[in-house]
């Protein structure tokens, strides 16, 4: 049996989503444990290309079982648009469960989110307003709505008009928006109770046998290391925990069934949204790198906006494997790096009071830290067609040795490319 987890080292969009499909192949079960809609994976194969928000990465083989588990965040608008999406692409029907604790997204979460970036305005956090923050305020305030709620209607209205109390004052009072009705809430989630209802299951009890069987399962996290609450760049964090310790609490098995966790790096930095990014470029060094990162540039799946790039960051991405637990990395997006004659590493930080270190700091010493780089030689060829080790230029394979030693993490599969197909295994 292998429960694996594949989990990201930085600030996201490291290319779990790709990894996350390739090692699908192999595996019965693919299981989200956290995050919601608030951020993308994209995802090339044969089907074409997709950007998933909702859905585990697991939905294009018809053998996999793909599994929301209890920690997510559940967008059910999102859910069934993107399974309508993947069906009007020729994709066969995925074979979909929730868990009936993974609680509910309501569309008031998404307004509160929006509406309470609108009023930090330069003070935001840089909320994707998928309603992620309201959301999981709610879960923690034991306010959240069940997907197993939904089918129990006085129930259901009971807990509406308990969060509501709450939010309308809000909403009128601190907003000077419209108070929200019971009726209307209700009404959206009957909708949705009925179309979510064939999905529903006990996925715990499921998902337990399946460990007792030995079943091969991926637990795919959103989101990286540095975006966790505890350990990240808080308050630039996101509001559930990134990183593999959370998987089996988020997606319900035992915590000693994780056999592996396979921590995604890039080969150089990328993030959306705000927070401290110590390596990161601007003016036409960033634009060249931006506009070749990824499969078309880098901008986010989620929201489009401009990804902020930057060399790779050893000092962060050491810290990410360690808080992760990696136990192996896959390295992505190295064939990018092909156009440099000479490749920045960043290796340490400067900071503000004159001293200088390699462990990564809190975010309040992190903020006017500066890197300092060591330079490894570039190969200035295009590496996207190699499909072993020993295809790659002496540079390339240089780059990752010197990478794997500051890391000190093997690094396992090496990414040429965004197709299914450009992978190595070292
Ligand atoms: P995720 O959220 O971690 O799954 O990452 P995203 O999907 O948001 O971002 C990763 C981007 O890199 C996507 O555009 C992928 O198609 C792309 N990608 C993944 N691996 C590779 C790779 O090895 N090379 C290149 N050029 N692009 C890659």
């Amino acid at each position: 049996m292998t429960v694996t987890a594949i989990v990201g080292a930085n600030w996201g969009d490291e290319g779990k989503g790709k990894i996350t499909d390739a090692l699908a192949a192999e595996s019965s079960y693919v299981v989200r444990f956290q995050g919601g809609s608030n951020a993308g994976h994209t995802i090339i194969n044969d089907y074409g290309k997709f950007a998933l928000h909702m859905l585990p990465s697991g939905v294009f083989y018809p053998g996999v079982t793909n599994v929301i588990g209890p920690g997510v965040a559940l967008d059910v608008d999102s859910f069934m648009a993107e399974r309508d999406g993947l069906l009007v692409k020729g994709v066969p029907a995925p074979s979909l469960r929730v868990s009936e604790r993974a609680q509910i997204v309501l569309p008031l979460h998404r307004l509160l989110d929006e509406l309470e970036e609108e009023r930090l305005g330069n003070r935001g956090f840089g909320s994707t307003k998928r309603g992620i923050a309201p959301f999981y305020s709610d879960k923690y305030a034991k306010l959240g709505i069940q997907a197993g709620d939904l089918y129990h209607d006085a129930r259901l209205r009971e807990k509406l008009n308990q969060l509501l109390e709450l939010k309308n004052v809000l909403l009128v009072h601190l907003y000077g928006k419209e108070s929200v009705a019971v009726d209307s809430l209700m009404s959206t989630l009957l909708k949705q109770a009925e179309k979510l209802l064939p999905y529903v299951c006990d996925t715990t009890k499921m998902l337990g046998e399946a460990c007792d069987n030995g079943d091969t399962i991926l637990l795919e996290g959103q989101l990286g290391a540095l975006r966790d609450p505890d350990h990240g760049i808080y308050p630039f964090s996101t509001s559930s925990s990134t990183l593999a310790g959370f998987a089996p609490v988020g997606a319900g098995i035992p915590p000693y069934a994780i056999t592996n966790v396979t921590t995604v790096v890039k080969a150089y930095s990328s993030c959306v949204g705000a927070g401290p990014f110590v390596s990161e470029l601007a003016g036409s060094e960033a634009e060249q790198l931006r506009k070749r990162g990824g499969d078309a540039g880098e901008y986010g799946a989620t929201t489009g906006r401009p990804r902020r790039v930057g060399w790779l960051d050893a000092v962060a991405t050491r810290y990410g494997c360690r808080v992760q637990g990696a136990t192996e990395i896959a390295l992505t997006n190295l064939d990018v790096l092909g156009y440099l004659n000479s490749i920045p590493v960043c290796v340490g930080y400067q900071l503000s009071d004159g001293t200088t270190t390699n462990c990564f700091p809190v975010t309040a010493k992190l903020e006017n830290a500066k890197p300092i780089y060591e330079y490894v030689e570039g190969w200035k060829c295009d590496i996207s067609g190699a499909r072993a080790l020993n295809e790659l230029p002496d540079a390339a394979r240089h780059y990752i040795a010197f990478i794997e030693n500051l890391i000190g993490v093997n690094i396992k599969y090496i990414s040429v490319g965004p197709r299914r197909e450009q992978l190595m295994v070292k």
